[in-house]
């Protein structure tokens, strides 16, 4: 089986990003946010395992790639889950990567990242983290293994310092628990502050397990939240808030960041020509 493979979300028709390779070192994730998509297809989703391979079988693989296309790391797991912290794949991983002269799209939930600061660097890097609220106790429900807010946000400024491109992703938004514009405002101005560059956000998209998850962790929320679903839209295999809702609420983070002059962009909400951002997942950074 190969081990980086061209970057499709399901032949998303709502998917805006540039053709790039997706590579993982990792099946499944431990941070266990209760969002999550990855458990509606990747069995025991939230017990990591390394993926098995060697840097000889990644070399050869590498030889048949277009350098022009980057290589996202990762998209359905997180490269920095918190068993990376002891088996250190990244750092055996990227300097590979750089070194044949791979552009590299890191996407991550956490400030392990910053471990590899040395090596990122060095290379045609951008590290994306997500951040969905600055809320600790909000955090900590949706995403209970994940390093907090303050800590991500530390990680972004200390990478944007070193000359590394950065991005948030504010993903996803879900009505009732990180919505409010006084949030989301406080989280850009934050990010601004720490020198990222570009947000890219979208809205929670129901599947039955995450959904399950979401309103037993929000039990104050179930009624609402379901109600607002239940007048959504069908796309793919996810339900999607309704359009018009969708679009008042990716406005709210869009008008903030156009405020602090970040470049602002949508992953598959339908809304392209919201987008002020060259590329959806920060590619033109690079
Ligand atoms: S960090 Fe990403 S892949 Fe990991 S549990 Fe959270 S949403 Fe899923």
């Amino acid at each position: 089986m190969r081990l980086i493979t061209p970057f499709d979300p399901w032949r998303g028709k709502l998917c805006t990003c540039p053709e790039k390779y997706s590579f993982s070192p990792y099946t499944g994730c431990g941070h266990k946010c209760i969002y999550c998509y990855i458990t509606s297809y990747i069995q025991n989703a939230f017990q990591p395992r390394v993926k098995t391979f060697t840097i000889a079988q990644l070399e050869r693989e590498l030889k048949k790639l277009d350098k022009n296309k980057p290589i996202s790391i990762a998209n359905s797991s997180d490269p920095y889950t918190p068993m990376e912290a002891k088996n250190m794949l990244m750092r055996e991983v990227l300097p590979v990567f750089i070194k044949k002269g791979f552009k590299l799209l890191i996407v991550t939930k956490s400030n392990l990242v910053v471990r590899d600061a040395d090596i990122l660097s060095k290379g045609r890097v951008c590290v994306s983290i997500t951040i969905t609220t600055l809320e600790e106790k909000i955090a900590k429900r949706l995403e209970p293994n994940a390093p907090p807010p303050i800590m991500r946000l530390k990680a972004l400024e200390t990478l944007s310092k070193m000359g590394v491109p950065t991005a948030i992703r504010l993903d996803p938004i879900i009505p009732g628990v990180n919505d409010a514009t006084a949030s989301i405002r406080a989280l850009l101005e934050a990010a601004c502050k720490a020198g990222v560059k570009q947000v890219t956000t979208s809205t929670y998209k129901a599947k039955p397990d995450s959904l399950s998850r979401l309103v037993k962790t929000f039990p104050e929320l179930d009624e609402y939240i379901r109600s607002l679903y239940s007048k959504g839209e069908r796309i793919g295999r996810s339900t999607y808030l309704p359009r018009e809702l969708r679009r008042e609420l990716i406005l709210k983070v869009r008008e903030v960041a156009q405020e602090l002059s970040m470049d602002f962009a949508t992953c598959r909400e339908g809304f392209p020509e919201l987008h002020t951002a060259a590329t959806c997942d920060s590619s033109h950074l690079l």
